[in-house]
């Protein structure tokens, strides 16, 4: 049997702190096509002083949302990259009904079919505690969580012994705008692809790895090798 994903669009959908982030991680290694990550391109932006970072620093930093124009360019100029053509996991966009339409265009215009929505359900008190205690560290990526996985040692990343960094959004002014501006931009999409059929409910207050096997099993398909498969990215397993 082989496995492959069930669209080469996948969506990872739901507020700040669902861990988006960490399933689309874990699923972009499964099955080896990229993981797009708005904000991290953003980011990345603001620390290299950019032109796009610079438009994009304060709303970033106070908690709203970038501009659907300048992300949907963004995002299209990542997924026209060679390492797109056979699929590719989007985090954090769209984020407005305005990028899920420029989403729908673009997959249309490409040839790829609807996109899978994976939609990560949390509950609110749980997102707080999520974003409030959430630092990274600077050298490996590693994310820890001061309440629920925090390193050994105050603030340092047990990997490398870097001390760890708290994102400039991660204060409480900003995660209640970035809260709010979820409630009131974003969450509409939840009808917009509910009613379109595409949109996968996962119960996100579960551990990683319990919430990674439901989202590793909603994504997959099985095949048979014996018959012609069209397109899409491929794992064989044993
Ligand atoms: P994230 O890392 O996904 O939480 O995004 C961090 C910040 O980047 C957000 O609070 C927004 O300011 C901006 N951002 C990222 N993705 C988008 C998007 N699709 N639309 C608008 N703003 C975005």
């Amino acid at each position: 049997m082989t496995k492959r994903l069930k669209a080469q669009a996948l969506i990872f959908f739901g507020p700040p702190g669902a861990g988006k982030g960490t399933q689309a991680r874990a699923v972009a290694v499964e099955f080896g096509i990229p993981h797009i990550s708005t904000g991290d391109m953003l980011r990345e932006a603001v620390r290299a002083q950019t032109p796009l970072g610079l438009a994009a620093r304060a709303r970033m930093e106070s908690g709203e949302l970038v501009a659907d124009e300048i992300v949907s360019g963004v995002a299209a100029e990542r997924i026209a990259r060679p390492d797109c053509k056979d699929g590719f996991i989007l985090d954090g966009f769209p984020r407005t009904v305005g990028q899920a339409r420029f989403l729908d265009e673009l997959l249309k215009e490409q040839g790829r079919g609807q996109p899978l929505v994976i939609y990560l359900r949390v509950d609110s008190e749980v997102l707080a505690q999520r974003l409030g205690g959430r630092r990274t560290c600077p050298i490996c990526g590693h994310v820890y969580n001061m309440y629920f996985s925090p390193p050994l040692r105050d603030e340092v990343c047990d990997i490398d012994g870097a001390p760890l960094v708290r994102r400039a959004d991660d204060n409480e002014e900003a995660i209640r705008h970035r809260l709010a501006s979820y409630c009131a931009m974003t969450r509409p999409l939840i009808d917009y692809y509910r009613e379109r059929g595409l949109l996968y409910d996962v119960d996100g207050d579960r551990t990683p790895e319990e919430v990674g096997g439901n989202v590793i099993a909603l994504v997959t398909q099985e095949e048979d090798d014996r018959l012609p498969v069209q397109s899409g990215n491929r794992k064989a397993t044993s």
